[in-house]
């Protein structure tokens, strides 16, 4: 029994499923996983896990996992040596940098990958092709809250930690269903809320889980929160609720934001959004008699075109109430990758480098230049927006995406793969055949995180290593050698061994991780970002001074701007969108679990027994829902989660007739091209009654 056992390997790492960051032993025996197990030592979740951390992950060991380079020829593609491949890319990407310029190839980046892969990636478009273009899926996500976090306190992360959450007096959570999307960071709130009297407040269309359990909850219409949240602030400044001494001592910009707020009278709001007097006022007291409130937020906040603006309301709702700087307070924009947050800190993205170090600052550009060598480009390049419209504009002639399935996730997908079909060159590099995978010229086969050996950041700005489990399957590789070895092809000269040099080199050149180290970060220690030299972390932002010249805060005037969907006669429903528990994103990875997917095999639509009544359709009933842009079809599950006209439609699904994004517009942010995916109008047609 004894040898038995020793066979047994014991590895930790992170979970790859959302941005909670959970951490667990995985148990294998050869290539074969016996368990998942949390330990106490885990940072984040302890003994918890939720069921795609323990169950989900069938997808390692998957016979459709791929394990050689493949390269078109004509209509098919055929294997080839890694040799065969990067050659192809390399004198490919030369070709095109010389004949069109180094600002037509354009990279999108993984939030499924590390950080030290991020960070490689981001350094080979910018010091091998000289280009800034480069992006990641925040910019489907979070970005907007990015944005207003930068503009109003600074810096781009979850103010304080999980733990930290739970100790707020009230939380309140808005366009967000983190019991499906976030379940463990949920797990803490509901406890709580059930035992330490912690208040919780919901605004959502939806009456999900979290919000049957609030003490309120608020359904106001669709796109309208920047003016409920603009009224209850200036509800608590007409109230005189305001932190007086906190805006005197931390926050620039009171009396011009308070002039800015004059139209968002509690009547005005009322007749906008939908929700009563009385109701904004509760709400308002709420946060008044709260010792300490957080807001968590996501993407019923973030994909609309006003969604930067709305989410600076947050912020500037939590200054004026002085809920920065102190245990138990404070945004909390919800990551949903494992690494979003750290694919964005470690500079993939077109304006940033590494720690957020603007790439138009001549001091940061001189640093990256000196130590990588080459000078490199000015200007902010294209996001992933303008970098697909760019393909139509004959500007982008190359892309090079990793670990993302675009041709399912980005909006308006009809649009999006016409554009792929135009470019000179696509290189696809994932660990499955993905849909965006058949427009590509050339597939590379990476490795999934237990195959990997690098860190993660999970929402709190914790920064977490995951250790290799297995060796990479069949010819496959680690994204970040991958990149490494094409790199060398094109004349670098990059001699990373392991993921922790690209770590301590991203260090040396970022103040926010100047202390981060493989050292400090071994076995189940972790660190939160800012790190001092000395590996000291920040846990709570903002104790002493904002990370402005000035160390204070700024409130920012922002305006609504009504949503792009009202309802006409033809397309007549609101069609919202968002996660299941059970499955992860386009469901790549989970639809591969086989516990999983008997458990949750499709997707569905939530219409209310209102509507349900109304179009006489029972549960089960087969519909056909169409937009502008195209349609989708799926069947019913009629509950009382939803009202009236609104429909939910889950989204995670690649099975090309029930993709949401055969429907979403190109409409987007107007400050950050974030998609606006959760405004949408369709028309129902009824296929089956039941
Ligand atoms: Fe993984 Fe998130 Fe579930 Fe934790 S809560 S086990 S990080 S999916």
């Amino acid at each position: 029994a004894s040898m038995r056992k020793s066979r047994i390997k014991r590895t930790k790492t992170v979970c790859t499923y959302c941005g909670v960051g959970c951490s667990f032993e995985v148990w294998t025996k050869g290539r074969k996983i016996l368990k998942i197990e949390p330990q106490v030592e885990a940072p984040v979740n302890g003994i918890s896990t939720c069921v795609k951390g323990k169950w989900g992950w069938d997808f390692v060991n998957s016979e459709e996992r791929l394990t050689k380079p493949l390269i078109r020829k004509g209509d098919k593609f055929v294997e080839a040596s890694w040799e065969e491949a990067l050659t192809f890319i390399s004198n490919k990407l030369n070709e095109l940098k010389g004949k069109y310029g180094p600002d037509s190839i354009g990279f999108i980046a993984s939030s499924k990958c590390t950080n030290e892969e991020n960070y490689i990636f981001q350094k080979f478009a910018r010091s091998v092709i000289r280009t800034n273009n480069v992006d990641n899926c925040s910019r489907y996500c979070q970005s907007p809250a990015s944005m207003a976090l930068m503009r109003t306190v600074g810096y781009s992360g979850d103010s304080g930690t999980i733990q930290d959450i739970a100790s707020a007096g009230l939380v309140i959570v808005v366009g967000a269903n983190p019991a499906e999307s976030h379940p463990v960071l949920t797990t803490r709130v509901k406890r709580a809320h059930k035992l330490f009297g912690q208040k919780l407040a919901v605004v959502d269309l939806r009456k999900n889980e979290l919000a049957q359990k609030a003490n309120l909850h608020l359904h106001p219409k669709p796109g309208s929160d920047l003016v409920w949240i603009s009224a209850i602030t200036k509800y608590i400044i007409d109230q005189g609720w305001e932190a007086k001494e906190f805006l005197e001592a931390r926050v620039n910009g009171y009396d011009e934001f308070v002039q800015s707020l004059q139209k968002y009278t509690l009547d005005y709001a009322e007749k906008v959004t939908g929700l009563s007097k009385e109701d904004m006022i509760k709400l308002a007291t709420m946060i008044h008699e709260a010792d300490g409130t957080c807001i968590l937020w996501a993407m019923g906040v973030t994909q609309h075109v006003g969604g930067t603006d709305t989410s600076t309301a947050i912020c500037n709702l939590l200054l004026v109430t002085g809920n920065f700087g102190r245990p138990g307070a404070g945004a909390y924009p919800l990551r949903g990758h494992n690494n979003v947050q750290g694919a964005c800190d470690f500079g993939t993205m077109p304006a940033w480098y590494p720690g957020y170090q603007p790439v138009q600052d001549a001091k940061a550009r001189a640093r990256f230049e000196e130590a990588w060598g080459v000078p490199l480009p000015k200007d902010p390049g294209f996001n992933n927006h303008q970098m697909v419209e760019g393909i139509f504009e004959g500007k982008i002639k190359a892309m090079y995406l990793f670990g993302e399935d675009m041709a399912v996730i980005d909006s308006n997908i009809n649009h999006v793969d016409s554009a792929f079909e135009k470019l000179e060159l696509f290189v696809v590099q994932d660990i499955f055949f993905s849909k965006t995978a058949h427009f590509a010229d050339v597939v590379l086969p990476a490795s999934p995180s237990l195959e990997k050996d690098g860190t993660f950041v999970n929402t709190e700005r914790r920064i977490q290593r995951l250790y290799k489990v297995f060796e990479p399957l069949g010819e496959s590789k680690p994204d970040w050698m991958i990149i490494r070895d094409l790199a060398n092809k094109m004349g670098a000269n990059w001699n990373y061994t392991h993921p922790g040099e690209i770590m301590a080199e991203a260090a040396s050149l970022s103040p926010m991780f100047a202390g981060v180290s493989y050292e400090r970060l071994e076995g189940w220690n972790s660190q939160i970002w800012p790190v001092q030299p000395d590996g000291k972390d920040t846990p709570l932002l903002f104790t002493e001074r904002f990370p402005f010249p000035d160390g204070k805060a700024r409130l920012i005037k922002v305006d609504w701007t009504p949503p792009m969907f009202e309802p006409t006669q033809e397309f007549d429903l609101h069609l919202n969108n968002g996660r299941l528990l059970e499955h992860f994103h386009e469901g790549n990875m989970t639809y591969k679990a086989k516990g999983i997917t008997h458990k949750v095999p499709n997707p569905w639509l939530e219409v209310s027994p209102e509507l349900a009544e109304e179009r006489d359709i029972r549960n089960g009933a087969l519909v056909r829902l169409s937009s502008p842009y195209g349609e989708v079809e799926v069947r019913v599950l009629v509950t009382d989660r939803v009202k009236g006209n609104e429909l939910y439609l889950t989204m995670n699904t690649s099975k090309d007739k029930k993709s949401v994004n055969r429907l979403t517009s190109s409409y987007h942010d107007k400050l950050t091209h974030t998609p606006n995916y959760k405004e949408m109008g369709v028309k129902m047609d009824i296929l089956e009654r039941e």
